[in-house]
């Protein structure tokens, strides 16, 4: 039997969402007769590859080289699905939307004003995009797991109807926070 190819993608997120995907305990030996995982934080290939299945995408797009990433996997993935209030609505990394410049004001306390010792923004790190972005504002989205972080009860829910060919009903099942 072929497995499912599966593909995980962290981008602007804290990797909370990663750990309660991991969290799904037993599920996850269930998760490695049926899936073989392609691309991942959790393995290490470089290239987002062709023929994904199944992508699961933490964080909020925040860079331009998350952008490119995510725009890849979505032309080479069937179903992708957003993990985490941070890819779904923006969460925590959206908060510097509301600042003016919220992009230089992030780099300028991050790196100027909380350096201990030579203070300076490096200048090799992938820019900034204006604002951080939900994945849906950029790319279209086939699922939503929401949650900070979203319980691995609820996920191993998602990955098991969608590998038995169903469609995920979350309605009363996810909330927000
Ligand atoms: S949703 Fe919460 S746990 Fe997930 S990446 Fe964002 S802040 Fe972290």
């Amino acid at each position: 039997m072929n497995k499912v190819r599966v593909a995980t993608i962290w981008l602007s997120g804290c990797s909370g969402c990663h750990m309660s995907f991991l969290d799904q305990d037993e599920f996850l030996m269930e998760l490695a007769k049926l899936v073989q995982f392609v691309y991942s934080p959790l393995i290490d290939v470089k290239e987002f590859p062709e023929n994904v299945d199944i992508t699961i995408v933490e964080g909020a797009v925040g860079n331009e080289e998350q952008l490119e990433l995510i725009e890849v996997a979505r032309k080479r993935t069937k179903q992708l699905i957003a993990l985490g209030d941070c890819a779904v609505h923006g969460n925590v990394t959206s908060l510097r939307n509301a600042l003016r410049e919220g992009d230089q004001a992030v780099l300028k306390r991050a790196y100027l004003e909380l350096a201990d010792t030579t203070p300076q923004i490096p200048s090799e790190v992938t820019p900034l995009l204006k604002k951080a972005h939900p994945l849906h504002e950029i790319v279209e989205v086939d699922h939503f797991i929401p949650g900070c972080p979203p319980p691995a009860s609820l996920i191993t829910y998602v990955l098991t109807e969608l590998l038995a060919g169903r469609k995920p009903e979350m309605e009363g099942k996810a909330k927000f926070g």
